[in-house]
């Protein structure tokens, strides 16, 4: 076979594939700043870069960045303005924050310019990338999206039709992957045959666009039209959208997404994030009682939950911990060391508050539990008498290969085999208790096998090579 003439820019990095978000715009007028506002509503989903992709009536042109959305795009000049583009941010993990990671990502075909966001991570990447290898390509990085990018670049410059090009790719790769597409002036959002990360298609005031979560429509002014099918390619128009299916498999969503990772006001697949997150805690109250004083929340991620709990205990709900909203993400930090220096200053007990009180301290999940192990250490020093720990996931202990950050099984708290109770001295609280899976699945409402659990019972929906696994350090 001839090796096909294509262009990439140099994205030399190492294996970058996460939590991260997208979003789709084809508007009456330049989206460029409608594409920024998109990703600072998204902005919980990545906050290591961010970058955008315009049309700009001939040539697509990306502008992308290290940091936070307002931070990127007060640096970057947009010498450009266009009716349509795509926009990414990228989540980070220890170690791999480097601009060559930055989405939206680029390449030259032919008479194709082709811009791609992803969010999710593709477990057959490796094999993809040594066939095409052993044919003669050559890549730039262990990226998986650069592996989506060039299957679908040696498919357009074999001379097949966009979307025949696009099924084709998608026939080819598995794993987890909610894209936002640009070929030339063209804009599609692509969902995976398990729907296993979020995207949804909506109206704006000005257009149509696609994301990662409903959210972004209704702040931009218009409301959601319907989350993609599993195994859709969603085309946006002038008037409207036009769909295309490549997969029907059954769904397959990650449950981390409700437990912790989107915001509560979106409503993904249906369920109302903050609602499934209450659910949680009411059943958490059921399942696992305390006989306590008062119902603390671990800020901002387990207030939900703790409220749920609260409700379905009727013991009070009180805000006893103030975060400062102006440290750094610890969960992310690169060093033990550093997590823990910038928990010191993260989190502040209310003293008056916590004095003498039986309190249960509710938080959304626990990983390697250093959260939970300060934050009961803070409780106990401010005088709190008895501390409770819940938790509004069920133990997470084995590794995510489908878009979340948590890679190696050694890192988690909740081991085979570690009783509560040992895990209670761990943290040293009175209790521990986690809510069950069945508690989790039935708070999110949807049949069990339509959830992806694979953190919690290391069965996923997509056979794991032994190649991928072996690729996470
Ligand atoms: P741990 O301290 O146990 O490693 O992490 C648990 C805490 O981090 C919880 O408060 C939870 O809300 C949050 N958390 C759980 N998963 C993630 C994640 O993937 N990223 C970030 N930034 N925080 C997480
Ligand atoms: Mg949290």
């Amino acid at each position: 076979m001839d090796i096909l003439p294509l262009e990439l820019e140099n994205i030399a990095g190492q294996k970058v594939s996460d939590k991260c978000g997208v979003v789709a715009l084809l508007e009456d007028s330049g989206v460029e700043y409608r594409l920024i506002q998109s990703l600072r509503i998204l902005q919980h989903r990545g906050q290591e870069s961010a970058g955008i992709c315009i049309y700009n009536g001939k040539n697509l042109k990306v502008y992308k960045g290290m940091g936070l959305v307002r931070e990127v795009f007060s640096q970057i000049k947009i010498d450009q303005t266009g009716d349509r583009g795509i926009g990414h941010i990228r989540y980070s993990t220890a170690g791999s924050s480097v601009i060559d990671n930055a989405q939206p990502i680029f390449s030259r075909v032919g008479k194709y310019e082709i811009a791609m966001g992803h969010n999710g991570e593709i477990v057959n990447a490796e094999e993809i990338r040594n066939e095409l290898e052993s044919k003669g390509y050559s890549f730039n990085t262990t990226s998986d999206t650069e592996v989506i990018l060039r299957l679908l670049a040696i498919n357009l410059a074999r001379g097949e039709d966009i979307i025949d090009a696009m099924k084709l790719t998608f026939s080819k790769i598995r794993g987890a992957y909610s894209l936002v597409i640009m070929i030339n002036e063209r804009v599609f959002g692509v969902r995976d045959p398990n729907a296993i990360r979020p995207l949804a298609i909506g109206k704006t005031k000005k257009g149509f666009g696609i994301a990662s979560e409903n959210v972004v429509f209704e702040q931009l002014g218009g409301k959601i039209i319907r989350d993609f099918y599993p195994g859709e390619i969603i085309e946006l128009t002038e008037n409207g959208y036009k769909s295309y299916r490549f997969g029907n498999e059954s769904p397959a969503h990650c449950m981390f997404e409700y437990v912790y990772f989107a915001r509560p006001d979106s409503t993904i697949d249906g369920r109302n994030v903050f609602e499934v997150r209450k659910k949680i805690g009411e059943i958490l109250a059921r399942e696992c009682p305390a006989d306590a004083d008062i119902v603390i929340p671990v800020p901002d991620s387990g207030r939900s939950h703790a409220l749920g709990y609260s409700i379905g205990s009727g013991i009070p709900f009180v805000e006893g911990l103030i975060k400062n909203r102006y440290v750094d993400r610890t969960f992310i930090m690169p060093t033990q060391n550093k997590r823990e220096d910038e928990l010191d200053i993260k989190l502040n007990p209310i003293k008056e508050v916590v004095q003498d009180k039986r309190v249960v301290l509710v938080d959304d999940s626990i990983v390697r539990g250093n959260t939970m192990r300060k934050i009961v250490k803070l409780l106990r020093d401010a005088g709190a008498k008895e501390v409770h720990v819940r938790v509004g996931s069920p133990p997470i202990k084995y590794p995510c290969y489908l878009g979340i950050d948590m890679k190696t099984k050694e890192q988690f708290v909740a081991k085979e085999g570690k009783s509560l109770d040992e895990l209670a001295k761990e943290f040293g609280a009175n209790s521990v208790a986690y809510v069950s899976i069945d508690g989790l699945v039935e708070a999110i409402g949807f049949e069990k096998n339509n959830l992806c659990l694979g953190c919690l019972i290391g069965k996923y929906p997509i056979p794991i090579t032994n190649l991928n696994a072996n690729n996470f350090t």
